[in-house]
């Protein structure tokens, strides 16, 4: 982890060099979902969620979500942060910190998100997060057993 002094007002500019974790701990990924949470675009549902997902090489993009006034078309906060990294480029992931504002429960991805992040391997790491930080592990097997992905779809190529 690349640790830092400054406030997460100034985080949109140092972006590219603040999110290399060389050495990386889920408090710091949570950390890092929090500080997304900040960015939330929210004004219908005022439920702020941020999401931070590692890749294999120890890179660290950052999601939100983001709604809309056609409700439909709002995005949450997970696949923000992993659109964003297979928009550059990754496709190998370690885990995915969540966070939200609830105090009493860790935040749970919802059924869409859970499929997105399936797309990239069953076998990868969800740390789901209160507003106090603390947090709870599964994988994304866990959240979605029994799932139909990509090698689903390649297994009717062989018949
Ligand atoms: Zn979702």
């Amino acid at each position: 982890l690349v640790t830092h002094t400054h406030t997460h007002t100034h985080t949109h500019t140092l972006t590219c060099d603040l999110n290399i974790m060389n050495s990386w701990s889920p408090e710091a990924l949570v950390r890092k979902s929090q500080e997304a949470k900040e960015q939330a675009y929210c004004p219908y549902s005022k439920f702020r969620v941020g999401a931070a997902v590692l890749t294999s090489d120890g890179t660290v993009f950052t999601g939100c979500n983001v709604e809309n006034a056609c409700y439909t078309a709002g995005l949450c906060a997970e696949r923000t942060a992993i659109s964003k990294a297979v928009s550059e480029g990754h496709k190998s992931f370690k885990a995915i910190a969540i966070a939200s504002d609830l105090e009493d429960r860790f935040i749970s991805p919802c059924g869409a998100c859970r499929q997105f992040m399936r797309e990239f391997g069953s076998q990868w790491d969800v740390y789901i997060s209160k507003s106090d930080g603390s947090y709870k592990l599964m994988t994304v097997e866990e959240l979605l057993p029994c799932s139909f992905g990509p090698d689903d779809l390649r297994a009717r190529e062989n018949h």
